[in-house]
């Protein structure tokens, strides 16, 4: 069986390393020296001023939107995870839908003027795959008209733009360390902005809104993490460099097997670096996508339909609005297996059946 994604997991004795100056502390939670020490590595890597660690990426999107006292309508694209949108409902505003650029598959900059009207606060747009936004554009836009941006950055962790890190975009930037992501702590997430006051608030609402031991500065949520997932974090952090060299091996293997066929990737943003957090393959056909990923699972070997369908016309809690390029995309997009521990036999294993798939 291949899964589609698998955990990294650490040597158990470096997670057991951590484990014993837990149990020498017994400081189990609420913003202990690991999640500090955490914080720190993180922001002293991607070179930025800030970061918080939360519980999670979705918690992470919450907060931000809460810091930045959004209300009305938030323009976001509907090419992404579920919490891209639920989160700006569950904090009560308005998902705004514009479609995606069919190369890079992002959050298209040229379509957004157009969905702004006097009750846009904010963007949210998502790094699908980790491929940067166009985030010179948005930025452009944002400060014509006076909105916030927010970046999901759920799956870019480690990718540079222009030199920097990609956290450093946005008035907030929030990141998954989800256990499916290429960078985990089991569960958390990240929080990241260059604005000083805007992190102590941030800091204060993932802890009820305290300000003090017995003062409240504004309305909070639980939104710390625990030492167990900090360790995590820690231990997995001193590996990430070979896991990103292994993946980008694997996509670069994928890539050269593949290239007989007429298929598509998206297209990267010209000044990043790639994370090989996923290996999205665009097909030229639904019918053919699918013949691929059947054919796949007879062997069981597992592929997702990551983004599928558009968010734009699945959601209960939303009016279903028409996106024809996310739609047409979505339709023929699949996510092939890509993990630290996966064998270049077995990737090649999945390129043969992904060509034979396409020869009847
Ligand atoms: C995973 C993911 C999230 C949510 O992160 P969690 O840590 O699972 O809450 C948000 N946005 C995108 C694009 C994701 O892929």
């Amino acid at each position: 069986m291949i899964p589609v994604t698998k955990p990294f997991l650490p040597p158990q004795e470096v997670y057991e390393s951590y484990l014993k100056g837990i149990w020498k502390r017994q400081w189990l939670t609420n913003m202990g020296p690991l999640a500090s020490e955490l914080e720190i590595r993180i922001r002293e890597r991607e070179n930025l001023k800030y970061a918080l660690f939360v519980t999670n990426g979705t918690i992470a999107l919450q907060i931000a939107i809460k810091a930045l006292g959004l209300k009305g309508e938030i323009i976001t694209t509907p090419f992404s995870f579920v919490a891209t949108t639920s989160s700006i409902v569950w904090e009560g505003c308005k998902p705004v839908f514009v479609d995606i650029d069919p190369d890079s598959l992002n959050i298209d900059p040229d379509k957004i003027e157009a969905a702004i009207n006097e009750n846009t606060t904010a963007i949210l747009a998502t790094h699908v795959y980790g491929n940067p936004c166009d985030v010179e554009k948005i930025e452009k836009i944002a400060q014509r008209h006076n909105l916030k941006v927010i970046y999901d950055g759920a799956h870019a962790f480690g990718v540079k733009i222009n030199g920097k890190s990609i956290f450093d975009y946005g008035d907030i930037s929030v990141c998954s360390l989800h256990a499916t992501k290429l960078y985990h702590s089991i569960e958390g997430g990240l929080i990241f902005t260059n604005d000083s006051k805007l992190v102590k608030k941030m800091e204060r609402m993932r802890n009820f809104g305290f300000d003090g031991p017995s003062n409240f500065s504004e309305l909070g949520i639980n939104g710390k993490n625990s030492e167990f997932h900090a360790a995590m974090g820690l231990a997995n952090l001193d590996f990430f460099d070979s896991i990103l060299e292994q993946r980008t091996m694997l996509s670069d293997r994928y890539r050269q097997k593949l290239k007989s066929l007429k298929i598509k990737y998206p297209k990267w943003h010209e000044n990043a670096s790639n994370n090989a957090s996923y290996f999205p393959v665009v097909f030229d056909s639904e019918e053919t996508m699918l013949k691929c990923a059947n054919q796949l699972k007879l062997r069981e070997i597992f592929t997702r339909r990551y983004f599928y369908p558009s968010l734009s016309s699945i959601l209960p809690y939303l009016e279903n609005t028409e996106m024809p390029i996310t739609e047409e995309t979505a339709k023929r997009v699949l996510c092939l297996p890509l993990y630290f521990d996966l064998a270049i036999e077995e990737v090649d294993l999945i390129c043969r059946i992904i060509l034979r798939a396409h020869e009847n």
